[in-house]
């Protein structure tokens, strides 16, 4: 495959304000005027091109991003939502009616999970939950009404890569879709051009990467996006959960500097994976030779942009990991906060927040501990004292004599 570079993609952008700004003006308007009545209706058809109707239908600021993700990801369009819930869950609900099924991994972030367990049961929608790195178990799992294969390109928390291009071979011969949630690996991993039909993000994690607003998107075909945006049957434009324009301009701004982020936030969980493997603490980040999908997310990244910034640690039991999470944020490692992409580090014992809609017996199915740590490493300039201060803590706290590595 050609290698592609997102970030010049985005680079190439020529978005003006008026007035010749340098960033497209901000449209605060819900509502737009029309000089005939003839090109309202036409419109709201959706014949016309470059119009605008209505802010939860299509909104210029809103355009301005999901271009710059489309771009992003080499997709013909995209679509921006108020949250990455709002992507997940407009895109799953547009493909699937009642009496269909979905296959997918049992890994995924906790809110998807509960979506797919405990939500979907509403709309008689079926879901069969497997492990995403057994593609022969993925394939069996598929029926005559599956009508998704769902999977996150590097799984939350357990960080399992999936194959994606093994995966759409699948879902082409079963004729069904398959998406990609690409939160934790923008610009590492291209999803759509390894074969994925639909992917989302969290756009609230690495691609704004300030923790000041929560955003998603929807990336794929323009036949998609039309139909997300089909003012009769769209699920996007009949549930609602639009974007705010003010919102999207700030995004937009800070997409530009993704690449150098996601850079610096790979760069920097290297080093500490390597310093907490060093030191025998019980790692699992996929940049390390040891993670058991390391040469798959090798053949499947954008080399220059690294492993990512998340990685997990293990200290068996979560009163070791309240305790240690204490330790660093008073000593200024980061936060002890959930969400991840953020400049400063933060980290989160998953089984207990971010993945506690999963059933216990489930995680320890999975392999999720109940001591595991999920870190989205930071931006920090001296990653070295950074990783000394938290040797030091998992030292004090007696981490470092534990040598089994848990996944
Ligand atoms: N996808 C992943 C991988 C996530 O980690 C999250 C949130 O943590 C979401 C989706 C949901 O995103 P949001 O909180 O923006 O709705």
């Amino acid at each position: 495959m050609a290698t592609f570079d997102p970030a010049t993609h985005i680079q190439k952008l020529r978005h003006f304000g008026e007035f010749g700004g340098v960033n497209p003006s901000i449209t605060d308007s819900s509502t737009y005027t029309f000089l005939h009545g003839d090109d309202m209706f036409e419109t709201f058809l959706g014949h016309t091109q470059g119009c605008f109707l209505y802010s939860r239908h299509w909104n210029p600021s809103n355009k301005y991003l999901a271009d710059a993700l489309a771009a992003m990801e080499d997709t013909e369009s995209a679509w921006v939502t108020a949250s990455g819930m709002a992507a997940i869950t407009c895109a799953l609900l547009q493909l699937c009616n009642t009496g269909d099924h979905i296959v997918t991994s049992v890994t995924t972030y906790g809110g998807t999970f509960a979506f797919l367990k405990n939500y979907l049961k509403k709309f008689q929608i079926d879901v069969s939950f497997v492990n995403i790195s057994n593609l022969e178990s993925v394939e069996a799992a598929v029926q005559k009404n599956t009508k998704v294969i769902y999977t996150e390109s590097v799984t939350n928390p357990l960080l399992q890569v999936s194959d994606i291009p093994k995966l759409a071979e699948i879902a082409k011969r079963h004729g069904v879709k398959l998406m990609v949630d690409n939160t934790f690996t923008p610009m590492i991993m291209a999803p759509a051009r390894l074969g994925a039909d639909i992917v989302v993000y969290s756009m609230t994690k690495f691609i704004n990467g300030k923790n000041d607003c929560v955003a998603g998107a929807i990336c794929g075909t323009d036949q998609f996006i039309h139909e997300l945006s089909n003012v009769n049957d769209g699920t996007a434009m009949l549930l609602g959960p639009v974007l705010d324009p003010l919102r999207s301009s700030s995004i937009l701004k800070n997409i530009h500097t993704l690449h150098l982020r996601m850079k610096q936030h790979s760069k920097n969980a290297q080093y500490l994976s390597e310093k907490l493997e060093e030191s025998n603490i019980p790692v699992n980040y996929p940049g390390l030779k040891s993670h058991p999908q390391h040469k798959l997310h090798s053949q499947l990244m954008n080399p220059e942009f690294g492993y990512g910034g998340m990685l997990s640690i293990d200290t068996e039991t979560v009163q070791k990991a309240n305790a240690l999470m204490q330790k660093m944020q008073e000593q200024d490692v980061g936060y002890l906060a959930v969400s991840l992409g953020y400049f400063k580090t933060l980290f989160s014992c998953s089984g207990t927040s971010t993945s506690s809609e999963v059933p216990e017996d489930v995680q320890r199915e999975i392999g999720l501990s109940g001591g595991l740590i999920r870190f989205s490493v930071g931006l920090d300039s001296d990653i070295a004292s950074t990783s000394e201060t938290i040797l030091q803590i998992c030292k004090a706290e007696g981490l470092v004599k534990m040598a089994k590595v848990h996944r």
